[in-house]
């Protein structure tokens, strides 16, 4: 096993910076997802780290060893692909003995790798099936098991789950992360679906425009997003943003909504009339009856049931013409219906402040 480190590393393609001046560690056994949306350098990352495309600048190293220069093969990593790549006329156990037989590895020695290998993603029964005739997850299964069987000191997993149905997505999900703990394999996921970032790896590591904007634990980006972007990409419904100013003693004036912060907060933010972005998420926000205490009201405009949560979209009261909407969701199914007044209470400890200008978290870590 092995750890990976990018340090510096960019890449252009031209006049395009797919990827600039990233700075990213994965510890050896640990799973890291690179999360963001279409274009925003991922796949380009985990090509580097492959070796299908060199680096423009910057070093790649696993554990010690600077690895930009050394060929894809040379670099002891299995892939795994969104459309799983195995070799069509062969059967299971040959797609998953291919890797071994290309190192010279055959006979008694191979027979009880493959053997354990199946056995570990349960395609013992498969072995002699033609691979063509297989379900997309069950194809995935023999292509994860192609990329164990030589224990790989790294995995890198480009989109794995895309073309799988939600059933399908779910097992193995849940069956590459016992896989890879198992294991103990580095490894690399790359995934625009925040679900499957947050579900398989240990951190994620959040890009957009070639630029790592964060990288944490899940819990971490929920609760502290460095910024705007990570803010708005984490989590669904998103998280609500709203223009408002910072006044002193803590106070929040926003747009048909008030807020007052802690006093523990108070020493790390400006005050004064700063211009913010207030950032609450919908689950953060308690809906009340039209008499009830609170920081802002307003009327139900939209209601969303969700079985076990409704998602209530709220317009607030005093900002008349271009109202302010705030998305709420509480349990359900709840009593309130389009059309109803409410007040909402907005959990004041969850309110976050970004920088108007920047975007950036002002209570965030450098
Ligand atoms: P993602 O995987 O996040 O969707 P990519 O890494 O594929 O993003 O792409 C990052 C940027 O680099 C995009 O603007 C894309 O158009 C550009 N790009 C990727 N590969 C090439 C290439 N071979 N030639 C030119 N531009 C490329």
């Amino acid at each position: 096993m092995s750890s990976i480190a990018f340090v510096s590393v960019s890449k252009r393609y031209g006049e395009v910076a797919a990827v600039s001046q990233l700075d990213l560690a994965c510890a050896s056994g640990e799973m890291l997802a690179l999360l963001g949306p279409s274009g925003c350098g991922k796949s380009t990352t985990l090509k580097m780290a492959a070796g299908i495309e060199a680096v423009s600048a910057g070093e790649i190293y696993f554990g010690e060893r600077p690895v930009s220069r050394l060929a894809p093969g040379a670099r002891n990593i299995a892939m795994v692909f969104e459309d799983y790549a195995l070799y069509p006329r062969m059967t299971v156990w040959e797609n998953v003995a291919f890797p071994l037989k290309v190192r010279g590895i055959t006979g008694q020695p191979a027979a009880q790798r493959i053997g354990e290998v199946l056995q570990l993603l349960g395609l013992r029964q498969m072995a002699e099936q033609d691979v063509r005739g297989l379900s997309g997850g069950a194809q995935q299964r023999v292509a994860i098991g192609r990329a164990l069987v030589r224990d790989p000191d790294v995995i890198l997993f480009d989109e794995p789950l895309s073309h799988l149905d939600a059933d399908q997505k779910v097992q193995l999900r849940a069956e590459i992360k016992r896989l890879q703990k198992l294991r103990q394999v580095t490894s690399i996921l790359v995934t625009h679906d925040q679900t499957e970032a947050i579900a398989m790896a240990d951190r994620v590591a959040v890009m957009n425009h070639g630029v790592l904007q964060q990288v944490g634990a899940p819990q971490d980006l929920y609760e502290r997003p460095a910024n705007l972007f990570v803010a708005n990409f984490i989590g669904e419904p998103p998280m609500n943003l709203m223009e408002a100013t910072l006044a002193e003693a803590g106070r929040v004036i926003g747009k048909g909504w008030n807020a007052r912060l802690g006093p523990a907060r108070l020493g790390t933010l400006p005050s004064g009339g700063t211009a913010i972005i207030a950032g609450i998420r919908p689950e953060n926000i308690a809906v009340r009856g039209p008499d009830a205490a609170g920081e802002a009201r307003g009327t139900i405009v939209y209601r969303e049931p969700r079985g076990d949560a409704d998602i209530l979209t709220v317009a607030l009261a005093e900002a008349g013409e271009g109202a302010v909407k705030l998305v709420a969701e509480i349990p359900g199914p709840a009593p309130w219906r389009a059309g109803d007044r409410v007040t909402l209470g907005i959990d004041e400890t969850r309110l976050l402040v970004f920088d108007a200008a920047s975007g950036r978290n002002r209570e965030a870590l450098p």
